[in-house]
């Protein structure tokens, strides 16, 4: 059968009649006196399970056990629906299917499977209890304490891969690197943020498993979707190994006081003739009106959230990770390559799950390239917002660029490194694009220059990443005052802290180790940066405005004046309970004088300046010993290059 026989099949009658089963579990369902392998064909002669004792031949002790025929359903629903009970206690027996189709043999490892071997090439049969470290079931109970959310775009590699990390040896660019106390841990915890988003950290293909640590991927070629990725275990053989790891190091961030955002990439598969297209042609594909393959993620192919099985799929793998690995958030990228419905169900799924309504959901609201959607299906992208649950949150490209520029073009610079005609952008960048509740607010991410390399190559003449620039450094603590004092979700890169470079690297995905790691030694030389956003972070939190997530929300903040490289915002405080300031008056000025300003009646107290973010610290504890606030009223004068934040207390 050609690709535009299949997708003639799978849109007729015949085809949801007899064959679309979303009742039934998949994958290898274990106890201890069976295990029931369960997978979906289409199409297929014949589906046998072939059990092996490792996860790949190259082994020691490498040997097959033998080969089990599954039995196709007969009821409507079930034609491709194969089942084998096999009995005994099979946990950590590895296993492929064997699929007969047009007289060809094809072997592939279970799409569903959980646990699996060394590049995940055979998945394995586990029981996960035997996975949980000790006081798993109490992590399940963990709870964000800090609910003014602030999240941090981490690569495990990244974390621990330096020296300097302070993780022993054994662990630098592993999972349990953070398990380790030590420099990098407490730069995490001090730091103030709620989440680390880790890049991914399901099964990939990109790095052998078995080969040298001196790979690097980011990790956006999606192997086994429910398995986690090899490398970062310390033991990539035995498929139990990598699920113990993750769960501890879920459990070591929990008890750090941070909850865990996954990066997920549901948006195409490594392979487009991997274990999906082995089992079920096309199907989990989305295809061209001439059966060939569709290409949103301008890698090879894009998967199809609009057809049932393949909903149902990414939903039930979204719903795993959140129960048995206890995740906090998602992160889906190319996320306009799903439908809006698909997200949306995705969103009530996780919000039954006991306190699933804190599970944090966002993405990114554009495709490499349109997606294949069919008419009446929307993607997931910014033009159908306002479609999507208003939990579910979009990076916003409008808040990165206006504040440094185009991630397109180098040397084109935003409000902070000397843009004109920016200001109209930071003030909407202030009342989260219109939409505080769903936009997520951030100069830098993976994805191209550093913000530190940005600036660098917008404001000095050469390309020296090294030199601690004034200017650089000015513009680098305006565009952290913005985020952190704006509407919206903010996140940033690991390491804009430390004004982390790759030196010039733009695209570093499989760059070195050494290009990508977070360099610890950078971060003390750049501690006074740190602490900048360390003050900025716990002020943030002292502030119920940004807590709303309302539609409202934009109306709290208004537009005082925008002109000549000037931004003044007033932000209405009131109401919160316990909260110091009912109002801030933020002034930024981007130009290369100091500009006169004239506060709103009423005495203010300076809360952050240019050179700390922690003086509403000061003046709280300046109040206690006097008695009295240290007042500002009338004309202040606003340096160069700087945000000021002003507070006031209730009345005038
Ligand atoms: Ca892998």
């Amino acid at each position: 059968m050609t690709g535009l026989d299949y997708k003639k099949y799978y849109e007729s009658e015949e085809f949801c009649r007899e064959c679309l089963d979303t009742d039934s579990e998949f994958g290898a369902l274990y106890t201890p006196e069976a295990t029931i392998f369960r997978t979906w064909a289409v199409k297929a002669d014949q589906v046998s399970v072939c059990l092996f004792k490792t996860g790949t031949d190259a082994e020691e002790g490498a040997e097959a056990i033998g080969v089990y025929p599954m039995t196709v359903g007969t009821e409507p629903g079930k034609k491709a629906t194969y089942e084998c009970r096999i009995e005994g206690d099979l946990d950590g027996v590895y296993y492929t299917y064997s699929v007969w189709r047009e007289g060809k043999e094809q072997q592939c490892q279970d799409p569903y499977g959980r646990a699996a071997g060394a590049n995940g090439l055979r998945s394995m049969v586990v029981n996960l209890e035997s996975t949980d470290p000790a006081g798993w079931k109490a992590d399940k109970k963990w709870k964000q304490t800090n609910l003014n959310t602030s999240i941090y775009e981490l690569h495990v590699k990244d974390y621990s891969f330096h020296a300097g990390s302070g993780v022993s040896e054994k662990h630098r660019g592993k999972y349990l690197a953070f398990t380790e106390e030590g420099r990098a841990k407490e730069h995490l915890k001090k730091l103030g943020i709620t989440h680390v988003h880790l890049l991914p950290i399901y099964d990939y293909a990109s790095v052998d498993e078995t080969g040298s640590e001196m790979q690097f991927n980011w990790g956006y070629d999606p192997q086994n979707y429910n398995v986690p990725e090899g490398s970062y275990s310390t033991d990539c053989y035995n498929g139990k190994v990598r699920i113990g790891e993750v769960k501890q190091m879920v459990q070591a961030l929990h008890q750090a006081g941070i909850g865990v955002v996954m990066d997920v990439v549901y948006n195409h598969t490594y392979a487009s003739d991997g274990a999906f297209h082995i089992l079920a042609p096309y199907y989990y594909y989305r295809q061209q009106a001439d059966g060939s393959l569709a290409n949103g993620s301008a890698c090879g192919n894009e998967t199809a959230s609009d057809r049932e099985m393949c909903e149902l799929f990414i939903r039930r793998s979204l719903q795993y990770w959140a129960q048995e690995y206890h995740i906090d958030g998602f992160r889906f990228d190319l996320m306009a390559i799903h439908d809006v419905e698909t997200m949306n169900r995705i969103r009530r799924e996780l919000d039954e799950i006991s306190d699933g309504k804190d599970i944090l959901m966002y993405g990114e609201p554009w495709a490499a390239q349109a997606p294949a959607m069919g008419e009446g299906v929307y993607p997931a992208d910014k033009a159908n917002l306002g479609k999507l649950d208003s939990r579910i949150a979009i990076f916003s490209d409008d808040v990165r660029d206006s504040i440094k520029g185009s991630v397109f073009l180098a040397k084109e610079p935003g409000f902070v490194n000397g843009a004109m005609g920016m200001e109209q952008q930071i003030s909407r960048t202030f009342a989260g694009w219109g939409n505080p509740g769903q936009t997520i607010s951030y100069v830098s991410v993976h994805d191209n220059y550093t913000l530190w390399d940005k600036l660098v190559l917008t404001l000095t003449e050469g390309s020296d990443f090294d030199t601690m620039d004034e200017q650089v450094l000015d513009a680098n603590k305006m565009a952290a005052a913005i985020v952190y004092t704006s509407l919206g979700t903010p996140l940033m890169q690991a390491g804009e802290e430390f004004g982390r470079t790759k030196h010039g690297d733009e695209n570093s995905y499989c760059s070195a180790p050494q290009v990508n790691c977070l360099d610890w030694e950078r971060a003390e030389r750049f501690q006074k940066l740190t602490e900048y956003y360390q003050g900025l972070i716990a002020f943030r939190s002292q502030i119920g405005l940004y807590r709303d997530k309302s539609r409202g929300a934009a109306e709290r903040m208004h537009t005082c004046a925008t002109e000549d490289q000037l931004v003044i915002m007033q932000a209405d405080n009131s109401g919160s309970v316990g909260d110091k300031w009912s109002e801030l008056y933020m002034i930024c000025n981007a130009g290369k004088d100091s500009r006169e300003v004239r506060l709103p009646d009423g005495k203010w107290e300076k809360l952050v300046d240019k050179n700390s973010s922690m003086l509403w610290k000061k003046r709280s504890l300046w109040s206690r010993i006097t008695g009295k606030g240290l007042n500002y009223q009338g004309a202040v004068s606003v340096p160069e290059h700087s945000v000021t934040v002003y507070g006031r207390k209730g009345g005038k």
